[in-house]
């Protein structure tokens, strides 16, 4: 049916050249038709940036391709004002510009079936240009290259590009590729780079501005790192650290996959307020700089968090930049393997048993958040349009893809695994492939059916329930069985393995299950004694909502390995969520007291985490004035009873986060006052920051205080962040409304980062009151916000709004907006549910009944 109609479209209109149809973006049709017609692209730009921010781009451009002619006009892709194209030149003859729906149109008759040239002049866009006043920076992915400049804007097109900036003489800049020469005048300077590797558009970069550049040898490279921080202890503390983490990235990566480094050099970035952690542009990763820049109060958290990002945007280099995926549809490929390849990075650094900790408190609680929502999407998902390729991004693709391929790693074996991967990339080095090219290849490594496997994991949303029956008699378990069915939706089962632990007086059986269908009946328990409790998912890598046993919430903090008690702090928030085994004031009871003996760093943050959750969002305000005083005073004692620093700076921070009574007001304040932390701790001026914000959330006496701490910020960068977030934090309501307001302008969320953080101060659990008039405009706002903003922004837009709403009245208006948009974007509709669940949850009390087998 749909074959005929298509054939009949195109008899009709292979007679006129305007027929073909044009629509905003760059639809997948429009990517597939030039796919298959475009090859051997290049493009030359020549940029000349003044330093006036506000003051345009001029530019020139060549873009060489063969071709094969259609008879139908060429699509470029420019998402500009086409005024701005001053003449196209095609093949020697001045074209007419035609220009429609963020495409220039480049006629049939102009193009030949074999090499064409095609120049441009034009006004630069400044949509991906990030300018500032005296940097910029250019940030392509997943579709933005055609706010700047005209070009065929899709990943497999790939291309080489030889870029000239003309720059002020002060400044510095970094490219994909080297600088290959430059000239300057008294004012100017001009940079010829060297011909780009070949390179998808949106990993074309630059970075421009006053800069300092510093370099170090890290094996056979040799790359430059420009940087904007002024503090002289973290430039010390951070410079060897983060060149080191690169070298360590490399060689782990090299001898993993087995193909030296595949690009011309390595360079990189620390951009002041950068919107993501990190991007991945061969020569030129840019990094957010306080990512990368650390002082003595850094955490071990911290440091490693900063390893994992250099080590996720290094693998990008092999998984991304060197094979890419043919449309963004794969996009969340690139982006699993750069978070498996950087847990393998840090693993081969820290060991196994640190690493499997980190691995489950990074994935899979974040994983969760989505999955166990009714707007949950699968891995993969199908996309018409690159226009909306951000709306792919999310924590399936960042958290829960790399516990599907550990997963796959451990039906496959680790060896198998890595040949399959290794075969994958060396025959689509350079180019483009899809998630069903590697199934086939690793199809080949394994006895076991993926195809399957792949539908239930990768195509649908969703995780499995949990549950079992424990049968015993004279004290020995007669029958063991576990059964898991899918939390919502179609019937089916995640294969997958994990481990179940048995807990006896002074000793414990930990036993392997392969669960490949929806009952498991654990044979090898029978005869065995009836244990005190049993630890389900003891491992940490079996993924879905496991039982937690109640003979064991008393016994917590005997389980002697980290990694089982935090599989079991997980367990429980989960249950507690989904209504099964235990209520919000037990749970943060039981967590308070994990407080003090709790001393593994990853597991203390993760229970303060929860233990923020649970106290902000899923108690009444009116009981939370009643725990409160228990918790500070848990909080307090622990802080002096903990002796590692990092753990007393995670009890601390949230101390100060929860407190409400006047003798933690004091505690607090001093500490912000005399910039003196509590014996062990070292607070940098960030934290100081944070606290000044804190106190003034809850209208401090002292009226003085962001003034105060304004004055203290000496970095003109990190002034500005304050400048913004500071009226979100005004005790005046009309000054809050103002700046909430003020983010309906374009150019006021320009700075993504601090918008986030302002909104999440201005819709702090106190000041909700006064803040839930701002819940229906955010909503109304998201559409806008997609096609304004980048790629993560609509989600954390979402999150940093309703991220701690509890109240029926918040619900009501997420209700009321989905009913009255019967017809609003499926992608961003479930994004509103993800963000909203816990709402949701916490205000109906419509929690679902305990399901228990027993
Ligand atoms: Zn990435």
């Amino acid at each position: 049916m749909r074959f005929i109609k298509l054939l009949l479209l195109s008899l009709l209109y292979t007679t006129t050249t305007q027929a073909q149809s044009i629509e905003p973006g760059v639809s997948k049709q429009l990517a597939e038709t030039r796919a298959a017609n475009i090859h051997n692209l290049q493009y030359t730009l020549n940029l000349n940036i003044p330093g006036n921010k506000t003051t345009d781009i001029e530019a020139t451009e060549t873009i060489t391709f063969n071709y094969k002619q259609t008879g139908q006009a060429l699509q470029l892709d420019f998402k500009e004002d086409p005024a701005k194209i001053k003449s196209v030149e095609i093949n020697g003859k001045l074209a007419t510009i035609n220009a429609s729906k963020e495409h220039l149109l480049l006629e049939a008759k102009y193009l030949l079936s074999s090499k064409n040239t095609v120049t441009l002049n034009f006004t630069a866009g400044n949509g991906a240009l990030n300018r500032n006043d005296d940097y910029l920076y250019a940030l392509f992915v997943p579709d933005r290259a055609r706010t700047v400049f005209p070009c065929f804007d899709q990943p497999n097109l790939k291309a080489t590009f030889a870029l000239t900036l003309q720059l002020p003489i002060t400044w510095k800049a970094l490219s994909n590729g080297p600088i290959q020469d430059s000239t300057s005048t008294a004012t100017n300077k001009t940079y010829h780079f060297k011909t780009s590797d070949t390179l998808s558009t949106y990993l074309f970069s630059f970075a421009a501005g006053k800069f300092i550049s510093t370099k170090q040898n890290i094996g056979k490279l040799n790359p430059e790192f420009l940087y904007r921080e002024t503090d002289k202890t973290k430039i010390q503390l951070s410079t060897d650290a983060i060149f080191k983490a690169h070298g360590d990235a490399v060689n782990f990566l090299e001898s993993w996959t087995n193909i030296p480094f595949p690009f011309q050099k390595i360079g990189f970035v620390g951009i002041p307020d950068f919107q993501f952690g990190g991007m991945e542009h061969p020569g030129e990763v840019q990094y957010k700089a306080s990512s990368l820049f650390l002082d003595a109060s850094a955490t071990q958290d911290q440091i490693i968090a900063r390893l994992n990002l250099i080590s996720h945007e290094t693998a990008h280099m092999w998984f991304g930049d060197m094979v890419t995926m043919d449309w963004f549809n794969d996009v969340w490929m690139k982006e699993v393997f750069a978070n498996f390849m950087a847990d393998k990075v840090t693993d081969s650094l820290m060991g196994d048993e640190t690493f499997n900790l980190k691995f489950l408190t990074d994935h899979f609680p974040a994983a969760y958040g989505i999955d166990r929502t009714p707007g949950a999407n699968p891995i993969r998902q199908n996309l018409d349009n690159l226009k909306d390729a951000g709306s792919l991004y999310g924590n399936i693709i960042y958290h829960k893809a790399p516990i599907m391929m550990r997963q796959l790693e451990l039906l496959m074996g680790k060896e198998n695994f890595q040949n399959g991967v290794r075969e994958y990339l060396k025959t689509y080095a350079y180019h483009n492939a899809t998630w069903p090219d590697l199934i086939k290849i690793l199809g080949k490594y394994t006895t076991e059916d993926l195809n399957v496997w792949n539908n239930t994991w990768v195509n649908q949303p969703g995780r499995p329930v949990f549950n079992y029956s424990l049968v015993s008699k004279n004290g020995k378990i007669t029958r063991f069985i576990l059964i898991q069915h899918a939390e919502r939706g179609a019937t089916r089962t995640w294969a997958q393995s994990f481990e179940i632990t048995l807990y006896y007086p002074g000793s414990t059986k930990t036993i392997t299950v392969n669960m490949t269908k929806g009952v498991a009946d654990l044979k090898e328990t029978q005869g065995m004694k009836r244990p005190m409790y049993v630890l389900f998912n003891s491992g940490g890598e079996g993924y879905g909502l496991f039982p937690t046993d109640k003979d064991m919430y008393n016994s917590i903090a005997e389980i002697q390995s980290p990694l089982q008690r935090t599989s079991a702090y997980i367990s429980l928030y989960e249950n507690m969520l989904a209504g099964r085994y235990i209520k919000p004031a037990a749970l943060l009871d039981l967590y308070t007291k994990a407080l003090n003996t709790e001393k593994e760093e990853m597991s203390l943050r993760l229970i303060t985490g929860y233990i923020s959750s649970i106290y902000w969002q899923f108690i009444t305000p009116a009981n939370r004035q009643k725990v409160s005083d228990q918790l500070e005073g848990a909080l307090w004692q622990a802080l002096q009873q903990q002796t590692a620093p990092n753990n007393k700076k995670i009890l601390f921070s949230t101390y100060q986060s929860i407190y409400q009574s006047a003798t933690a007001r004091n505690n607090v304040y001093n500490v912000w006052k005399q910039q003196q932390p509590p014996a062990g701790i070292k607070l940098s001026e960030d934290d100081y920051t944070g606290l000044s914000f804190s106190l003034a959330l809850r209208n401090d006496a002292d009226t003085t205080i962001l003034t105060q701490q304004y004055a203290r910020i000496t970095n003109p960068d990190r002034k500005k962040r304050f400048e913004f977030i500071r009226p979100a934090l005004s005790s005046d309501v009309k000054v809050r409304d103002q700046f909430f307001r003020s983010l309906q302008e374009l150019k006021n969320r320009a700075k993504e980062s601090n918008v986030l953080t302002a909104l999440s101060y201005l819709h702090h659990p106190l000041r909700q009151a006064t803040s839930v008039k701002y819940l229906a405009k955010s909503l109304d706002l998201l559409q806008t916000i997609q096609v304004t903003g980048d790629i993560f922004f609509p989600q954390s837009w979402l999150s940093s709004t309703f991220g701690s709403y509890q109240s029926a009245e918040a619900a009501q208006i997420v209700n009321t907006f989905l009913a009255n948009h019967p017809n609003y974007n499926e992608k961003l509709k479930a994004k509103i549910q993800q963000s909203t669940d816990n709402l949701m949850r916490a205000s109906t009390k419509l929690l679902p009944k305990t399901v228990m087998i027993e």
